[in-house]
Formats: structure tokens, C-alpha cells, sequence
């Protein structure tokens, strides 16, 4: 680093890259370990690889700061729990380095009894840490498990090591770290009422000695990460940023440290922030563009700001001019040398090149940036703010036109969807009556016995169906014989659904990829990738829409298939769509009109669909709303807004229907008690959640809402490969019986089944239908 703040050119930072590799590369590697067909030396070399060309690749992009340690085999959450020490007893570890199988065990659980990897030993089965989502992101993080007696002791060099590796190819990096308190924060205590916070001055002593260690290795600068800056904090949080930082001012002097922040404004955390004795700050100015002014005038003269202003969480090309522009001034107040670009938070969270794109639209094309472009872009604004505009006039200006044609384009702009938007009234988000009223008539209409059972839409994707749409995807199975075979397959499970008993069927899902990618590919607005993969988990990706233009439904997605499925039974057959505010959140969405809008215009296109499968005869229709809580804002304050129209979406997708036509929702996640007030305005007929883990007690929130519709809790856990018996989902049942009404209970499992076997599910659902017949038998 210290070579490049000599030079005149302003330093571009990443923050970190895509570590999945072009390919998948990192997926390949570790599922060929977990499996046994490879060892831990294959997998390191791979690893290595990885590390070094995404090295090269952003030093060969005029990356300046390149990062180190943002690398992980599996999450760098879990990775600074290996390096604490934080190993939770039931993994077996009892001090020194922390082993791959333990880390491994600690990310995917252990199964009991088992010889595990190299030491072939017998440990005991031993659950998995939990995994949630970081952040806003779709990237999940193993979350700390501490309690009160919380030992730390440093167990893993994995950050110096690898700022020794970068070293040795030549690059002096930055390693990157989360930042003590935002670890802390993340975490979860197994003691109720222990806030993790507390842990700190335990924790720092580990800290220390790495960052120590870095110095020693001639590390001139760290980056640590404290997203928790984002956040709403408290007075102990606020504490512990003060105490942490200050340590590692006091005891390791000759290391800057980058303190970085992103995900949204400093807002009331600024002030705690510019009070840190730290070299530098991170700014994300994609998120929260107006806190530049006021962040530039309360700084520090000395301290380096880090603008983050190419969006890391976004797929879109920027408009570098006004940027330019915009910064221009800042430059020329505080310094060349007391500034650094970077995209607004690490590069972890887009695709990795735009250019192995090879199907794309070429006009979308023109309009995107994928990691290596967004370095590319930041190597153009340094210069530009470097050497002036002049400098690099070919490339703002083949950014503006870009700009302008996406501005501009007849693709993204459809008049008939402003048109039809600006016309939706209010009564096109209300049913027509209340729910008491609704309830009467489809109890009259559809005639279904107390209790009634259903499913929550898929059956398993057995790898027959995974190689049948394969061979159709890469043409080898034609068309034809594609829908043959889903008729055939979808003939079964609807056969099968009458034998046991299923009171409302549903068709399975076999014809669809993903519950998103599946309607995305049938709207007007929606593109896909073929290699835009971001992590999600470990070596989980997901290749997430994108969502470029206006969205309308040029034809009817689903009302083919659930006209031949109903054709097959006298059940009732569900519609089954996902939501609009699902599909939001679950693609890349275009960044030119606010997501309100984007959401409600998916709405529209879904409300078609609706109307369709009622004009059909379905006289039940799901919208799956998988992931309106996760669509949640950071901060408190700007819940209400987000919940208001995510509600509001789900109402105009789903109000066009008569009395009789009976709306599902199905959401998994499971805290319903800070957005039930949200749940309840959705004004959905029957809800189905994910209840069988907390024993009902997620009910609860329900009950405390008086939620007056009715409710299909989970008592089948899906994500597990256990069968549950009939006794034990009587149990659950009667658990929710002491909490709800029998006339609002309906049985389902707690999500769809395509993750599992035929094997698991058959048992499983006769046993389920029997619990019902058992209540029913007891009334
Ligand atoms: N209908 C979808 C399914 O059964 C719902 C999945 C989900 O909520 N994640 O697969
Ligand atoms: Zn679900």
C-alpha cells in the first residue's frame, strides 16, 4: 500500500470480490470434498487458486487495495468464529488450530456416528450452527453461538496466512475482517437475556494479537468491517465500537485500519463513527448518497474516506460522468491521498463477469456490470478524478450513451403499463367483503371436511425430473415429449394426493425450475443469466432475475397446467403463483423507478394471472410471499413504509377475485410477532407457516393479533429427512388447537417438498392425513 499512496492516482479499493470463482469453481471444490471424492489438499489447492486469480484479476483491473481474507471456504462470519475460538462444545473441539471437519461440521452439522473426513474417528451426530441472512442480503452467515462463560483463544491464522500468500504472489493487500462488535452483534446467546455485547473486552485480546501479527508481516492497513453500523445500536454497542477501536489504536499503532460500513447511511451512528480513532471510513453512497456532505464536513482533515459509490449490491452500469462530477469537489477539498473509491460494500454480492454472458440481450448487455466491471468502473472514475475528465473521455462517454439508451429505451419503457398503473383505483386492493362474509361462501362452495389437509405446492424434483428438463433445456428432450412426461408425472402425484386422502391437491410444481426464475421467464422485464451466480451459503448459488424494464404478462403462465391438473381430480386443484413482493426480492432489480413501483407493477401482471385461474375454475389460489419479511429495511424507521406497500402489492395481486374464490398465502420464515399487524392486512383466506420447529409457538402471534382467517401451521418439518408420526403431529395439533379456533386450522407441512424424497414424503403425509382424521374424529 504504501508504494500506491505515493503515486497521484486516487486508490480504488473492493472491499472484496466474488470468491465463488468464473465457474463455480469453489462449488465444485467443496462438494467434491464433503463427498469424499476428493481431499483436503485438493480442495486448498483449489482454493488457492481461486484466491490468486481473483488477485490478479483485480490488480489487471487497477484495483489498488486489494483485499485479502475475504476469501472463505465456506462464510467469514464462521471464519472469525474459527479464529476465536467460538466452537461450540458439541463439535468435539477441544482447543488448538480449529480442524477443517470441525469447521465443516460447524457450517452443515455432523451426523452421528459417522468416520468424518481424515481422522476417520466415530464423533457424535452434532446439529449445525444456525444460518441466517446477512444483512438485507441473500447471502446467509453461520451465526456465533456464545455463552455467558464465553472463552476466546486465537485458533485460526487464516488471516495472516493468506496475507502471506497474497504477499508472495506479489500483492500487498488489505486484509479484511468483521469487525468485533458487528461479530458480536450477529451472534445469539444460548443464555436467555445475555447480550453477546458484553463479550468484548474478552474478544478484543483475539483481535489484537491478529491484527499484531498482520503488522508483523508488514501489513500496513486492515479492513474491518462493521456493517452494525447500519443498524439501530444501543448505548453498549456504541460503548463497545469506542473501547474496540481505541485498543486497537493503543496497542497496534502502525496498522491503519479502514473501518467499513455499508448496507445504508451512518445516520445517528455517524457522529459514533467519526469519533473512532481509525485511519480511514467507508461510506456507502449508493445506499445513502446524502450522507457525502455531511460525513465530508464532520471528518477528521486526516482521515482517508473510502466513497463507495458503484453499487456492490446491484447489477447495473453506473453513469460514471456525474459521479465524477459529484466527487470532483471532495477530491479537490481533502486530497487525492485522503480518498479512495469503492463500490458501496464488498463485491461478494453481484456475478463475477459480465463478459461470459453470451445469450443476454445484447441491448441488456450494454446496460450491466458484474464485478469486474464495477472495477473497471472505479479504475475509470480514479482516473477521471485523478488526471481530470480528459482523461479518460472515451470511456465516460461510452458510459453515458449506455446510460441514456438504457434511459431511453422502448425495452424497458411500456406505455400501457404506466397507463394501467396510474388507473389501479383503491377498491382494486379490497375483496369485496370482509373476510367473515368470504368465509361463509367458500365453506358453502368448496365443502371441505374440519381440519382440512393440503400441501404446500411442490413435490419432490426427483432427478428424473432434473434430467428431463435438462435434456429439454439443452434440446435433446423435445418439447413435446418434455410435456409428456410432466403430464405423466404430474397425473401420479395428483392420483397418489386422491388415494391418501388430500383434501385441497396441488399439482406439484414439476414443470417449474424455481418458484421465481419459473414467472420471470414468462413477464415482459424480466432477464436471465447463464452464469450470474451469487453465493448464497457455503457452496449454495442462486442465478437471481434480473429485473430490467416495465413488467406485464404478455399470456397466461400457469392456467394450462392447472386446467389439466383439475381435469384429473374432483378435489379442488390450487392455483399456485408466487407473490409480486417475492419476486422483487428475489431478483436484481432495476434501480430507475423506486422498487414500490417495480412491485406494483409485478402485482398487476400476478392480478392477471389470478383472474385468469378463476375465469379457469380454481376455486383456491396460492401467492406465495416466501419473502416479504426478508425485504425488511435495516433500520426500524423505514419498516412501515416497505410493509405498507410489499401489503399493498399483495392485495392488488390478489382482490380481483370473487367472495368464493379463496386466497392462500404461504410464507416459511417464522417471526411473525413485530409484522403480524402486515400479515393481517394482507387479508389473505388461509395462511400456511412454518410452525413444526417451534412447536406452535410461532402461533402465538396470531393469537395475540386476534388474526380473525384462517391458519395452516406446519407439522411437518421438510427440512429434515424424518418421517414424523401420526402422534406426534396430533400433538402439534392439539398444541395449536389450545391456540386457535378449530374452524380456522387447517394441516399442511411447513413449506413445499421438492428438496425431498418420494420416500420421505409418502410416509409422511399419510401419517399427516391421519393426524387429521384423528382431530376430526375427536370433535
Ligand atoms: N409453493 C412453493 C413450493 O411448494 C413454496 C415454496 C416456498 O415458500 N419457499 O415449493
Ligand atoms: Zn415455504
Amino acid at each position: 500500500m504504501s508504494n500506491s499512496e505515493k503515486t497521484d492516482i486516487i486508490r480504488v479499493a473492493t472491499l472484496g470480490a466474488p470468491r465463488i470463482g468464473p465457474r463455480r469453481e469453489l462449488k465444485t471444490a467443496l462438494e467434491s470434498y464433503w463427498s469424499g471424492k476428493s481431499d483436503a489438499a485438493t480442495l486448498e489447492t483449489a482454493a488457492a487458486g481461486l484466491r490468486a486469480a481473483n488477485w490478479a484479476r483485480q490488480k489487471a483491473r487497477g484495483v489498488a487495495v486489494i483485499p485479502s481474507n475475504d476469501f472463505s471456504l465456506y462464510d467469514h462470519v464462521l471464519d472469525v468464529s474459527a479464529m476465536a475460538g467460538v466452537v461450540p462444545e458439541r463439535y468435539g473441539w477441544s482447543g488448538g488450530p480449529v480442524p477443517l471437519d470441525a469447521y465443516f461440521a460447524m457450517a452443515r452439522g455432523r451426523q452421528g456416528g459417522e468416520a468424518h473426513g481424515a481422522c476417520g474417528c466415530g464423533h457424535a451426530g452434532a446439529a449445525a450452527l444456525e444460518m441466517t441472512k446477512w444483512f438485507d442480503t441473500n447471502y446467509h452467515y453461520m451465526v456465533p453461538e456464545f455463552s455467558r462463560a464465553q472463552r476466546f483463544a486465537l485458533s485460526s491464522t487464516k488471516v495472516v496466512s493468506e496475507f502471506c500468500e497474497a504477499l508472495a504472489l506479489g500483492h500487498k493487500t488489505r486484509p479484511v475482517l468483521v469487525g468485533p462488535v458487528t461479530y458480536l452483534r450477529l451472534g445469539k446467546s444460548a443464555d436467555a437475556g445475555f447480550d453477546p455485547i458484553a463479550l468484548i473486552d474478552d474478544l478484543l485480546p483475539v483481535y489484537v494479537e491478529v491484527l499484531k501479527r498482520l503488522a508483523a508481516h508488514g501489513a500496513d492497513w486492515a479492513q474491518l468491517d462493521e456493517p452494525c453500523l447500519a443498524l439501530d445500536l444501543d448505548a453498549a454497542a456504541r460503548k463497545a465500537l469506542a473501547d474496540a477501536y481505541a485498543r486497537f489504536a493503543r496497542e497496534v499503532p502502525s496498522l491503519k485500519i479502514m473501518l467499513a460500513t455499508y448496507f445504508g447511511g451512518l445516520g445517528d451512528n455517524l457522529g459514533t463513527a467519526l469519533a473512532l480513532p481509525v485511519a480511514g471510513l467507508h461510506l456507502d453512497l449508493v445506499r445513502a448518497p446524502t450522507q457525502l456532505d455531511l460525513a465530508v464536513a464532520r471528518a477528521p482533515k486526516d482521515l482517508t474516506l473510502s466513497l463507495g459509490v458503484i453499487d456492490g449490491r446491484n447489477v447495473w452500469r453506473a453513469d460514471l460522468a456525474p459521479i465524477v462530477e459529484r466527487l470532483a469537489p471532495v477530491v479537490a477539498a481533502r486530497g487525492a491521498e485522503r480518498i479512495e473509491l469503492a463500490p458501496s460494500c464488498s463485491l461478494l454480492h453481484t456475478p463475477v463477469d459480465l463478459a461470459s454472458e453470451d445469450a443476454l440481450d445484447p441491448d441488456v448487455k450494454r446496460w450491466l456490470a458484474f464485478s469486474v466491471q464495477k472495477m473497471e468502473e472505479l479504475s475509470i472514475l480514479a482516473r477521471a478524478l485523478s488526471h481530470g475528465a480528459d482523461s479518460v473521455k472515451p470511456e465516460l462517454t461510452s458510459s453515458s450513451i449506455a446510460a441514456r439508451a438504457r434511459r431511453e429505451s422502448p425495452k424497458i419503457h411500456d406505455p400501457e403499463v404506466a397507463m394501467r398503473l396510474a388507473r389501479v383505483t383503491p377498491d382494486m386492493t379490497r375483496r369485496r367483503s370482509a373476510f367473515a362474509e368470504r368465509a361463509v361462501k367458500q365453506r358453502k362452495g368448496l365443502d371441505l371436511p374440519a381440519y382440512p389437509t393440503t400441501t404446500i405446492g411442490s413435490f419432490p424434483q426427483t432427478p428424473e425430473v432434473r434430467k428431463a428438463r435438462a435434456a429439454n433445456a439443452n434440446g435433446a428432450l423435445p418439447d413435446a415429449d418434455y410435456v409428456d412426461f410432466l403430464r405423466k408425472v404430474t397425473a401420479s402425484a395428483i392420483r397418489w394426493q386422491e388415494e391418501i386422502g388430500l383434501d385441497v391437491l396441488a399439482h406439484g410444481e414439476f414443470e417449474r425450475n424455481d418458484m421465481v426464475q419459473y414467472f420471470g421467464e414468462q413477464l415482459a422485464g424480466f432477464a436471465f443469466t447463464r452464469h450470474g451466480w451469487v453465493q448464497s451459503y457455503g457452496s449454495r448459488c442462486v442465478r437471481p432475475p434480473i429485473l430490467y424494464g416495465d413488467v406485464s404478462r404478455p399470456k397466461p403462465m400457469t392456467v394450462e397446467w392447472w386446467s389439466y391438473s383439475q381435469s384429473l381430480t374432483s378435489k379442488p386443484m390450487k392455483g399456485m403463483l408466487t407473490g409480486p413482493v417475492t419476486i422483487l426480492n428475489w431478483s436484481f432489480v432495476r434501480d430507475d423507478i423506486p422498487r414500490a413501483t417495480a412491485c406494483r407493477q409485478i402485482a398487476l401482471a400476478i392480478r392477471d394471472e389470478v383472474e385468469d385461474l378463476e375465469a379457469a375454475g380454481a376455486s383456491v389460489i396460492q401467492i406465495d410471499e416466501a419473502a416479504l419479511r426478508e425485504g425488511l429495511p435495516l433500520r426500524r424507521g423505514e419498516w412501515k413504509t416497505y410493509l405498507d406497500w410489499a401489503v399493498a402489492s399483495f392485495r392488488l395481486c390478489s382482490s380481483g377475485v370473487e367472495d368464493a374464490t379463496q386466497i392462500h398465502t404461504h410464507m416459511c420464515y417464522s417471526e411473525f410477532n413485530d409484522i403480524i399487524a402486515s400479515i393481517g392486512a394482507m387479508d389473505a383466506d388461509v395462511i400456511s407457516i412454518e410452525t413444526s420447529r417451534s412447536r406452535m409457538e410461532l402461533l402465538d402471534a396470531f393469537v395475540g393479533y386476534r388474526y380473525p382467517a384462517e391458519i395452516g401451521p406446519g407439522v411437518y418439518d421438510i427440512h429434515s429427512p424424518r418421517v414424523p408420526s401420526v402422534e406426534e403431529m396430533v400433538e402439534l395439533l392439539e398444541r395449536a388447537r389450545e391456540r386457535i379456533a378449530p374452524e380456522q386450522l387447517w394441516v399442511n407441512p411447513d413449506c413445499g417438498l421438492k428438496t425431498r424424497k418420494w420416500e420421505e414424503v409418502k410416509p409422511a403425509l399419510v401419517n399427516m392425513v391421519a393426524a387429521a382424521r384423528r382431530l376430526r374424529d375427536r370433535a
